[in-house]
């Protein structure tokens, strides 16, 4: 449900062997393209031999940070972005990225898309050493970890990342410039995605291949869960984690479901295609009898398309969003909460007023939404709502980088589904089973992180880990 969830990160590289190009400008159109995966804070990091690196950071959107003078001002023909969501309380200039810091006789900086579940202790081994910390950012303690590899131990970048992965546990899509040298790494279960792609001599790595599409970059493949990318002759160089461990491939179910755009494509599955796959099985689980398919927009839209082409119900928009509303602020009480759904999304009366209508959601998190929706929606005066949810329910937290809700929020962990379609009091409710979604998504279930719908997480969870929420009452 749109507004319940949050991804935290967008990340971006670049790498153009041509010293006199500034390609500052060129990130921020891959950033402008990611920005639904966060919209809290932005920043660049670039470059230049004659300069080092520069940087900037602010909080807001891609376009309130950055004007002319700011892009301007980042010289460099090597650079990675950032965009970024923070959790309730953290959202603070110190926690946008990339994080810079010095290293050896120039800088490193790094963008980091994920969450390291044991971040908290590997903090405390490295003040425990005397580094003192100036954010919360897991990008902080990863930057830290190098620079003692390689200071302590003499070892050379591409070594130090060997060794920092094996006492990393949790996602991780990074991009980390160094002195000039651009390195990407994706973690060994490849939770969060990470591509590359061309552009005449150019390489760029985003996080999702609308990134590439934004800057008509051709895309080339993406990062192999476990594998670290460097440049050499301007020439891509691949050089694989030790996977010696127990790790299994565990991509984000949720970024099917809701995260990324539909016109991604992700470990070679089209977003799209799967958002209608989706409204597909839910029309072989839920044979309804209906006058007309709404989506709730905009990431349902294909579900619902979906879902009307299966049926032979007619696909229809019932509901409106307004695209121009940001995030908007903490509202401290009920009735400016429901105000705020009512600015974001409003029903088109005569769609509805007298039909059977399904209407389709991507997912119920805490159901506090969904319930001012369904509200919004009867004031209409459907004859029927019969309410069909893309995504599983959701039972538990994730630890890995998704914002939502802790268990004793989520509503499917408290309540059955009939109780649940009691609360929302609709004609019925109906969500997509797991086998259903993971046929419609095509990916062996064994290549899937599916912990919030079964909590069989691909890593161990340190004891009295509290999930980090989107929104704290
Ligand atoms: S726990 Fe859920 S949201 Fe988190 S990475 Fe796994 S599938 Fe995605």
């Amino acid at each position: 449900m749109q507004g319940e969830i949050e991804d935290k990160c967008g990340i971006v590289g670049f790498h153009s062997q041509d010293e006199s190009k500034d390609v500052a400008s060129l990130v921020y159109y891959c950033l402008y393209a990611l920005q639904h995966r966060g919209q809290e804070s932005a920043g660049i990091a670039t470059f230049n031999p004659q300069k080092g690196l520069n940087y900037y950071c602010g909080m807001g959107l891609i376009t309130d940070v950055f004007k002319d003078y700011e892009i301007n001002n980042l010289s460099g023909s090597m650079a990675i972005g950032h965009v970024r969501y923070s959790t309730t309380g953290q959202s603070k200039l110190e926690n946008s990225q990339p994080f810079v810091t010095d290293f050896d006789d120039g800088f490193i900086a790094m963008a980091h898309n994920g969450d390291i579940v044991n971040s908290a202790e590997l903090r405390n081994e490295l003040k425990a050493d005397g580094y003192e910390f100036m954010s919360d950012t897991d990008s902080e303690v990863i930057c830290y970890m190098l620079k003692k590899e390689h200071y302590d131990n003499n070892k050379s970048i591409l070594d130090s990342i060997e060794s920092v992965s094996k006492k990393l546990v949790g996602s991780y899509s990074l991009v980390i410039l160094v002195n000039g040298d651009l390195y990407a790494v994706r973690d060994p279960m490849g939770i969060k995605p990470l591509a590359i792609a061309e552009r005449n001599d150019d390489f760029i790595l985003a996080s999702e291949t609308v990134a590439f599409d934004a800057i008509n970059a051709k895309y080339i493949r993406d990062i192999v869960p476990g594998e670290v990318v460097y440049f050499e002759n301007n020439e891509i160089r691949s050089h694989m984690l030790d996977l010696s461990g127990n790790c299994k491939f565990s991509h984000c179910m949720f970024e099917y479901v809701y995260f990324a755009r539909p016109d991604s494509t992700i470990d070679g599955i089209n977003v799209y295609e799967t958002r209608m796959n989706i409204g597909r099985q839910l029309h072989k689980l839920y044979q309804i009898d209906a006058d007309v398919v709404i989506p709730v927009p905009d990431s349902s839209i294909p579900a619902a398309i979906g879902y009307s082409r299966a049926s032979g119900i007619p696909y229809g928009e019932g509901l409106i969003k307004n695209r121009y509303v940001g995030r908007t602020f903490i509202m401290p009480t009920q009735e400016e909460r429901e105000l705020a759904v009512r600015l974001k999304l409003n029903p088109i009366k005569e769609a509805i007023k007298g039909k059977k209508i399904i209407l389709i959601d991507d997912s119920i998190v805490r159901g506090t939404t969904s319930k001012q929706l369904l509200d919004l929606v009867k004031e209409a005066e459907p004859a029927e709502i019969h309410f069909l949810v893309g995504c599983p329910p959701v039972v538990a937290p994730c630890f890995y980088g998704v914002a939502m809700a802790t268990k004793k929020e989520l509503i499917a962990a408290n309540y059955s589904v009939e109780e649940i379609q009691e609360q929302l009091d609709i004609d019925s409710l109906g969500y997509i089973t797991l086998p259903a979604l993971v046929e419609a998504i095509g990916m062996d279930e064994r290549d899937l992180c599916l912990g919030c719908l079964n909590e069989e997480y691909p890593t161990e969870i340190p004891e009295g880990l509290e999930a980090e929420t989107y929104y704290k009452p």
